[in-house]
């Protein structure tokens, strides 16, 4: 790494921050000319591929995944942010699996799993287009059993935060 000031080529780090899960931002001072700069590594990361239910294979886009979990949280009291963080650990949790291949069943499983921890509605809404609900027995068979599962204390916690919570 070369002085941006006076090309010298001796700096130290002086501070390292992670930016995201993207880059690392470093803070050096020059050797020679004691001046401060900035630099950022970009990670490269591996492509994942995705095959779905008909055997094609495409690249994995976080992007598809936010428009699935932000249609199933329309009007729940989820902030953006939420949802950016569910996104974020739902690539997480499939980038610590082995191998650069996962199924769109997968994806949507996990997707489920902590939909199902943020809100039932939204959990339901996704589950219905996930698991293709034919008729509206299937539909109240998953409420069921997500009422089950779910003990009474926790449905109360979950009912103070809809009411108290912003329409997004
Ligand atoms: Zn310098």
């Amino acid at each position: 790494m070369h002085c941006p000031y006076c090309g010298y080529h001796e700096t130290k780090v002086i501070e390292t921050r992670d930016v995201g899960d993207e880059a690392i931002r470093r803070r050096r001072v020059c050797l020679r000319c004691d001046k401060r700069f900035t630099t950022y590594e970009r990670i490269e990361r591996m492509d994942i591929f995705v095959i779905k239910k008909d055997g094609r294979r495409e690249r994995f886009s976080r992007n598809k995944v936010m428009k699935g979990i932000l249609k199933a949280c329309e009007k729940r009291p989820i902030s953006i942010e939420e949802i950016e963080r569910l996104v974020e650990n739902v690539e997480s949790e499939i980038r610590k699996k082995d191998g650069v291949e996962v199924s769109s069943r997968e994806i949507g499983e996990i997707v489920m799993r902590k939909l199902k921890e943020l809100d039932h509605v939204a959990y339901i809404r996704f589950a219905s287009v996930y698991k293709e609900f034919k008729d509206i027995d299937s539909f109240a068979r998953e409420v069921l059993m997500l009422k089950n599962e779910v003990n009474k204390k926790e449905d109360v916690v979950k009912e103070n935060v809809v009411v108290k919570g912003d329409t997004v």
